[in-house]
């Protein structure tokens, strides 16, 4: 059996839509998967400005990695980057669970 995708009978244009949004962000984008958590504290030195109050911020990517929780610290150089990452991930899943609804439908269609 090879009903593969260009065998396949016409595409609606949605789903033309979110497959053309994934192809683009596929090509394109960085991906990761994970939540952001902006964090506050101090370094320790006994003289320096956090220990008067004015924390530190710092940015943590959060992962649940083979059930057990990881954790970095982002760059300051790389928080655009990793926020777009994180950002593209989220859209890219949804559109493939769009994709796969619709795939999930004609299977259903097929059975009745
Ligand atoms: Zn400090």
């Amino acid at each position: 059996m090879n009903d593969s995708l260009n065998r396949r009978t016409k595409l609606s244009a949605v789903e033309r839509n979110f497959r053309s949004r994934i192809a683009q962000l596929s090509s394109g984008q960085w991906f990761l998967r994970g939540t952001l958590s902006e964090r506050s504290g101090t370094c320790g030195k006994a003289n320096c400005r956090c220990a008067r109050g004015e924390l530190h911020k710092s940015l943590y990517l959060v992962q649940s990695q083979a059930g057990k929780l990881r954790q970095i610290c982002v760059p300051k150089a790389w928080q655009q980057r990793v926020r777009q990452a994180v950002n593209d991930y989220h859209l890219m899943q949804k559109l493939i669970e769009e994709v796969s609804e619709l795939e999930w439908k004609r299977l259903q269609e097929k059975k009745r």
